[in-house]
């Protein structure tokens, strides 16, 4: 990317924010706080295929260019890069990720081969776009930990900055795939956070087991939720946590299936 290139030789800080598009205001947060903190704000915007496990999920996943391009517009945005997927991947990719227990466990397990796909994407765009910052959201909080990895893996000079989730008004929290939701299922998602709240209130007076289980059955009382996971974990190497008074950061992070929508979100327990 040229432009980045001509940036950086001008002592320019790049702030970099990529994205799969269909932008909302979780992602329009990471720009904001990318501009606020650099001279330059660059988005990436594209649906990288080899990080969907299920093809039907890549199909049917959300796609606005143009609207994309006038929000960006609207934040002053310095660059938006949208690549093809032959600029992306010249060649067929054979690299294989092993990030240990972080990359095995929760969205690793449920979605085969995810982070790898994920890790591939994210490496070649920060060989192309040579951020200073890039910012990435808690929503996905196992993401974030796996480019924490990949940065430390691929010796990358890029500061990762951790940005809170952004919530719709009832709690939900905002995802492109909230657009494949009916009506019903709209409302029944709220379901998802108002349970972690409640996981965070029994933390601390209910074993990891015990609370657990109650996430299961709160999940599963609603006919248009289905619970895939709720783990409770070290929120650094996301190891399970066997114990109540832990002196470390603790992370519930949970999968629901409305239908045929996949949802994630998750919730310090303990901060
Ligand atoms: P995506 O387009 O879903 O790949 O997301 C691009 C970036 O936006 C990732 O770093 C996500 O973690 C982040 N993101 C997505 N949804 C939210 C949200 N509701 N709040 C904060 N960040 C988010």
């Amino acid at each position: 990317m040229e432009w980045a290139a001509n940036a950086r030789k001008s002592h320019f800080e790049l702030g970099f924010v990529p994205t799969m598009g269909a932008l909302h205001q979780g992602h329009i947060d990471l720009a904001k706080r990318a501009k606020a903190k650099n001279d330059l704000l660059v988005c990436s915007i594209f649906v990288n295929p080899i990080q969907f496990n299920n093809p039907e999920d890549l199909k049917k996943y959300p796609r606005d260019l143009e609207r994309d391009l006038q929000r960006l517009q609207t934040i002053d945005c310095d660059a938006v890069f949208c690549p093809d997927e032959e600029e992306i991947y010249p060649e067929p990719v054979t690299t294989k990720y092993d990030f240990g227990h972080v990359d095995k466990v929760m969205e690793g397990k449920y979605r085969q081969g995810h982070f790898n796909g994920v890790a591939i994407v994210v490496n070649k765009l920060f060989d192309i776009v040579q951020p200073h910052r890039a910012y990435f959201g808690e929503k996905d909080f196992q993401q974030l930990q796996i480019i924490k990895a990949l940065v430390k893996k691929e010796k990358k000079e890029v500061e990762v900055i951790a940005c809170p989730t952004v919530r719709e008004s009832d709690g939900l929290a905002m995802s492109s795939r909230n657009a494949r939701l009916n009506p019903l299922q709209r409302k029944e998602a709220a379901k998802i956070f108002e349970t972690l709240e409640g996981a965070k209130k029994r933390f601390g007076f209910m074993s990891p087991r015990a609370i657990k289980k109650w996430v299961e059955q709160e999940i599963n009382a609603s006919s248009e939720l289905k619970l895939e996971y709720f783990e409770i974990v070290d929120a650094e190497n996301l190891l399970p946590l066997e114990k109540t008074d832990p002196d470390f950061p603790v992370v519930g992070c949970i999968a629901v299936n409305a239908g045929e929508v996949r949802l994630i979100d998750n919730i310090f327990l303990n901060v």
